[in-house]
Order: C-alpha cells, then structure tokens, then sequence
C-alpha cells in the first residue's frame, strides 16, 4: 500500500513543531510518523509515543532487512529511523503520516516518497528573529544557541529541494495557510 506523506521540516526555532501542532489538531486525517530509535529511552518519555525505543543491534538487524523508509546515525551508535511498517501502520487508519524533521531527514524522505509526499519547508523571517525565539522559548544554553544559529545558515540553503516554502512570519496565518496546502494535497 502506498499513500501519501507531509513533510515538515526547517532550522530549528523556525517554528515547526508549533505548526506541526496545530495541523495534528485541527486536520485529524493526519498522523504524526513516530521514529525508531536506538539510544536509552529519557524519563519522561513513552516507548510507542516518542520513539520505538530499540537496541543498536536490532536496529542494525532491520537496516540489513531493509525495513526503514530512511535511517541516520545521529549521533556514533545512537541510530535513529522512519520504519515502513510505520507507514502501513497509519496508512491502514486511512491516515497520513506527517513528519517533523531535520532538513537531511526530510530530504531523504522526500527522495524515497516522490510525488506521494508534500515536502514544506519553514523558513524563519530573519536570522535575527530565529535568535529571538530560540531566547524566548529558553531551551538553549549560550553555547547550543551559537551552534544552532550556526547550522541554521546551513540548513537555509536545503530550501529549494522542498515543494512549498513558507515564511513563518505570522503564526496564525500561516498556520492556515499550510492547512490549506496539506488540504490541497490530500485526496
Ligand atoms: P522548531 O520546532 O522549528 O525548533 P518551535 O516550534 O519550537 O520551533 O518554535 C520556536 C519558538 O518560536 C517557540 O517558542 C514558538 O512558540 C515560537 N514561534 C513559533 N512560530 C512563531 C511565530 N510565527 N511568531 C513568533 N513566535 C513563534
Ligand atoms: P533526540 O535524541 O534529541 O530525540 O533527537 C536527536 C536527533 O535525531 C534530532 O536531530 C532529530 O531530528 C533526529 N531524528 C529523530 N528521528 C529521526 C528519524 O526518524 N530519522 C532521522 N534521520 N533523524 C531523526
């Protein structure tokens, strides 16, 4: 079965996880795709939630099985991954996966779904404001901020591989306006 995909992607402090929200909240034919993942579940989290939490060993077995959509390893042994039994899984609801990753996942994503996938990138006003909401959403340190402004000039320039870049300029608007794409999209 092969249905289709939404892909949503930016630097980080662009605003997708917000907008990735709030289209999980108001479009309930979507389904937000939950990765696996080998490194040690956090306390906070779920298995089945936040990741399929799996040993390095298993996952190794399952890129030998070709059983993943796309994988990386993020960081040295710590492998992270879209399985395709995922897919099957929120496409068999009569659902859609929507996804919320960094730009090499997303173009990765893009490169095995083609035409079945819609690929949107959310592109920050300025790189000034991008500073301001990482400040504002208070997650980072001097030193991870420095770096994420770093990367950020890097990952502007993925961009143009997407189907649809969208300012993030005024939430609410664009918000809608994404909507209105997904729904465009969607059969
Ligand atoms: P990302 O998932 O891309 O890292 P977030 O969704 O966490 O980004 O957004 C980063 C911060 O910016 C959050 O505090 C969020 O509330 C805020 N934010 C998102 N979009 C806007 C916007 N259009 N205007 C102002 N602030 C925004
Ligand atoms: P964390 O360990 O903080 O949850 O995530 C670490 C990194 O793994 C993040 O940059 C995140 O984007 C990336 N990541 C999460 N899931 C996937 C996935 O399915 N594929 C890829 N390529 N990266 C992922």
């Amino acid at each position: 079965m092969q249905g289709k995909a939404i892909i949503v992607s930016a630097p980080s402090g662009a605003g997708k996880t917000t907008i990735v929200k709030h289209l999980l909240k108001v479009m309930p034919q979507l389904n937000f795709s939950i990765s696996a993942c080998s490194r040690a579940k956090r306390e906070e989290e779920t298995d089945g939630t936040d990741y399929y939490f799996i040993s390095a060993e298993k996952f190794r077995e399952k890129i030998t099985h070709d059983e993943f959509v796309e994988w990386q390893e993020v960081y040295p042994g710590s492998y992270y991954g879209t399985l395709k039994s995922e897919m099957d899984r929120i496409w068999s609801l009569g659902k859609t996966p929507i996804f919320d990753v960094d730009v090499v996942g997303a173009v990765n994503l893009k490169k095995y779904f083609g035409e079945h996938a819609l690929g949107i990138f959310i592109h920050p006003p300025s790189i000034e404001e991008l500073v301001n909401r990482l400040k504002k959403r208070g997650s980072e340190s001097e030193e991870t901020l420095r770096k994420r402004i770093d990367k950020a000039a890097y990952e502007l320039t993925f961009a143009p591989h997407f189907d649809q870049i969208v300012v993030n300029d005024n939430l609410e608007v664009k918000c809608q306006e994404i909507v209105n794409l997904v729904k465009l999209f969607l059969p």
